[in-house]
């Protein structure tokens, strides 16, 4: 759907209308509270919706997708704004932002160790709730990405090796769908908006709460090692050649930062460029030491690797805790000849890029898990992933040119596939869902061919 379509289907008085519906649960342009409720997680993308709702339940949100609809108008869901950059590859001009910071919460049920979790709700909402029970969920490296945009499209954890992506914990997903129904899927209700949803993410509706699955975990040996990136081929080439043999129980990162002068950073990493090894072995002690000694024989200057609670997992990548103004892109890799370690090294020093990632994938992150949805698996060996931090609007194109750089600088070994989550925009999506691309977007067509969902991972329509 082009912009010009949706701003033909656009009512007149399109702005009261909405107002009259949904009172103080919509802001609009000029509104008190506009600008603070249109700006993501990520402020480098300045987005300028028509209009940005703020629900508090789900009857809200049916309120909300019922009045854009009759309006003309999409629907743009948003929990925290981290993936903002994926969502402005679409113009929003005519959509409705929902803002769903507001609805948060989680429920457990130790018994049966799940956990049902608000549309909105974070990562640290759920580690919070679930480590009085001595219980681990498949979070990601930053506690205040949202469960809903990041287990959707993937989710890529530490437990990922063993336990695969995170989108594989999902049990049921209850949604708002375009015709302003609450749906609750999972394999027994809606069983083909429950494969879709899974992967297809906000193109199928608003989320207003999961079901997840919880791990056996209440503490995990986990942490990191870091050495001066004068050290960065010599480690990066060993951590390649390591992660060809590691067991699945081990999921692990290696990234070279370059950390600019800053006085709120400590004076470890203040102005310096280091290579860091993280992640965690779900193994004794014993055993994750054994599996440690080549790493450690190259004799990091910093070694936190131990048995910890699995609920300070989250604080290992060391992720920023406060709206940042980013560019990301990821692509999958196949394999990590020393060549393509030593081009990776060199593209992760460049200007403008603050940190190259490979995390290491494969396991039963690649064989996925029967009975799965759009996406259940991702193909590929390593995860590569390029950060640049974008000082100011006017610097955000040779920023994210700089970390393509790291991302293009292994195309000679590239897998057929991408990890949804790490796409920032900017590229072709369809590798991310595979084989599963042709169903998804027949089922698109079946539950939305208006197109009223504007998701950060468009699905395409027919017709
Ligand atoms: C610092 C940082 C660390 C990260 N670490 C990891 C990691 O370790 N592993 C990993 O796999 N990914 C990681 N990511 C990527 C992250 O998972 C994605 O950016 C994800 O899309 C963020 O989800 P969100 O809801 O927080 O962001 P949002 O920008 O709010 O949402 C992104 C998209 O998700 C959909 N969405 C969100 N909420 C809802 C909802 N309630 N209903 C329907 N659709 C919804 C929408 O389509 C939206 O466009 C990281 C990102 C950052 C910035």
């Amino acid at each position: 759907m082009t912009a010009q379509d949706v701003s033909d289907r656009v009512v007149d008085g399109a702005a009261d209308l909405l107002r009259e519906a949904l009172g103080d649960r919509v802001a609009l342009p000029g509104d008190a509270d506009f600008d603070r409720l249109r700006m993501p997680w990520n402020v480098a993308i300045d987005q300028r919706p028509f209009a940005v709702a703020y629900p508090q339940s789900a009857e809200d949100v049916v309120d909300i997708v019922r009045a854009a609809v009759k309006c003309g108008l999409r629907v743009a869901p948003q929990s925290t704004g981290h993936g903002a950059a994926a969502l402005a590859d679409t113009d929003i001009a005519n959509a409705v932002l929902v803002n769903l910071s507001a609805m948060r919460g989680v429920s457990v049920d130790p018994d049966v160790r799940t956990a049902r979790v608000l549309g909105g709700t974070q990562w640290n909402d759920v580690i919070d709730a679930i480590a009085p029970y001595g219980l681990a969920a498949m979070h990601g490296s930053s506690g205040d990405v949202s469960v809903a945009g990041y287990i959707l499209a993937g989710g890529l954890s530490f437990y990922g090796r063993t336990h695969g992506l995170a989108i594989t914990t999902v049990r049921a997903v209850q949604l708002v769908t375009a015709d302003g129904s609450l749906v609750r899927a999972s394999a027994e209700e809606h069983p083909d908006m429950f494969w879709a949803v899974r992967g297809g993410g906000g193109a199928f509706g608003v989320v207003v709460s999961l079901e997840i699955d919880l791990l056996p975990y209440g503490d995990v040996f986990a942490g990191m090692l870091l050495w001066d990136a004068v050290h960065a081929p010599a480690v990066s080439r060993a951590w390649a050649a390591w992660t060809q043999d590691a067991p699945e129980s081990a999921t692990t990162s290696l990234r070279v930062m370059n950390f600019p002068p800053m006085p709120d950073l400590p004076p470890f990493l203040s102005g310096r460029s280091v290579v860091v090894i993280d992640g965690a072995i779900l193994e004794s002690d014993d055993v994750a030491a054994e599996l440690l000694v080549p790493l450690r024989a190259l004799e990091p200057e910093m070694d936190t690797f131990a048995r910890m609670p699995s609920a300070a997992l989250v604080a290992v990548h060391m992720d920023p805790p406060d709206p940042t103004p980013v560019a990301t892109i990821g692509g999958m890799v196949a394999e990590l000849p020393a060549e393509a370690v030593d081009a990776f090294v060199a593209a992760g020093s460049a200007p403008g890029v603050f940190i190259a990632e490979l995390r290491h994938c494969g396991g039963a992150i690649a064989r996925g898990a029967a009975g799965g949805g759009a996406i259940s698996a991702l193909g590929g060996e390593y995860c590569v992933v390029g950060i640049g931090v974008v000082p100011a609007l006017e610097m955000a194109a040779p920023v994210a040119r700089a970390v393509r750089g790291v991302v293009d600088a292994l195309r000679p070994w590239h897998a057929d596939s991408l990890a949804l989550t790490f796409v920032d925009g900017g590229v072709d999506r369809a590798p991310a869902w595979g084989r599963s691309r042709g169903r998804l977007i027949d089922l698109k067509y079946r539950f939305d061919s208006d197109d009223v969902f504007a998701s950060g991972h468009p699905v395409e329509t027919l017709g």
